[in-house]
């Protein structure tokens, strides 16, 4: 993982924690990801849930939400969410699309958005799943994707890029890419037919490490980096967070770990 970047910036503002990327900061991009650090959620899922689908009542969510655009300066009715599906489609989100997902309807199914609008916050949800933020310096666009595994194997990292590409001519070397927070390698326990066969779709060991009894390890934020260098990003433009979010309990909500107990924590990126 040599060529990469990696590690991410706590950045401590109204008693929430939020991590950013030194590769986005450098360029002054206002960026996070959130953790469980400062919000009002109670119990098992206590502090800044913003996971929507899992409960029934959308005000805790909203209230966490309000305290992320409070600390980080965000209009509500600017920020646009993607609409999950696990799939590897890429929505261009334009000045009408102001709210989606959170104060008006939700988008068409996708995991990845792009966007070279002002003013808009494009938004992903995780509570394991790794993802990506981007921003390309040249044509001023920005971009937000959630990656699961499905998603990973799909090449949802290499789709952003060409969307970038073709949508606002971006140039793949030019671009900026933080991968996010995510369960680590260490961690995520697959069955060792899905682990095989990311080692056959990414031909690079390091995807996988077997364990026993029909087990193996997947190293999702590594194929995450992977497919972005297929796609002709530059390793030095490319920032692994690497944070595990399975073990580190305190910061993090992890599916894995809590199952439907789990929130999920935020990434966000904005084109001031
Ligand atoms: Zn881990």
């Amino acid at each position: 993982m040599s060529n990469f970047n990696i590690g991410c910036l706590p950045y401590e503002v109204n008693g929430l924690l939020l991590l950013k990327s030194p590769l986005l900061l450098e360029k002054n991009i206002k960026h996070g990801f959130t953790t469980r650090k400062g919000g009002i959620s109670p119990g098992k899922r206590s502090g800044l849930n913003l996971s929507f689908s899992r409960y029934d009542d959308p005000s805790e969510p909203i209230s966490n939400l309000k305290l992320l655009c409070e600390a980080e300066k965000l209009d509500m009715k600017d920020i646009v969410l993607v609409n999950h599906e696990h799939g590897n489609t890429i929505f261009t989100v334009e000045a009408s699309h102001r709210g989606r997902g959170i104060t008006v309807e939700p988008l068409p199914p996708c995991d990845g958005l792009i966007t070279r609008e002002r003013g808009i916050t494009l938004m992903t949800l995780h509570s394991d799943c790794c993802g990506y933020l981007m921003y390309d310096p040249k044509t001023k666009s920005i971009g937000a994707a959630h990656a699961g595994w499905r998603g990973t194997k799909k090449r949802i990292g290499c789709n952003m890029i060409d969307a970038m590409k073709e949508r606002f001519g971006a140039e793949p070397q030019n671009i900026l890419v933080a991968v996010l927070p995510s369960i680590c390698g260490a961690c995520y326990e697959v069955d060792e037919a899905l682990a095989e066969s990311f080692l056959l779709e990414f031909k690079d060991e390091r995807v996988m490490k077997p364990k026993n009894s029909g087990k193996a390890y997947l190293d999702i934020e590594y194929a995450c980096a992977l497919q972005l260098l297929e796609s002709g990003v530059l390793p030095e433009n490319i920032q692994l967070m690497h944070r595990c979010t399975m073990e580190e309990t305190e910061l993090f909500y992890s599916y894995r770990r809590d199952g439907l107990d789990a929130g999920a924590m935020a990434a966000y990126i904005t084109l001031s």
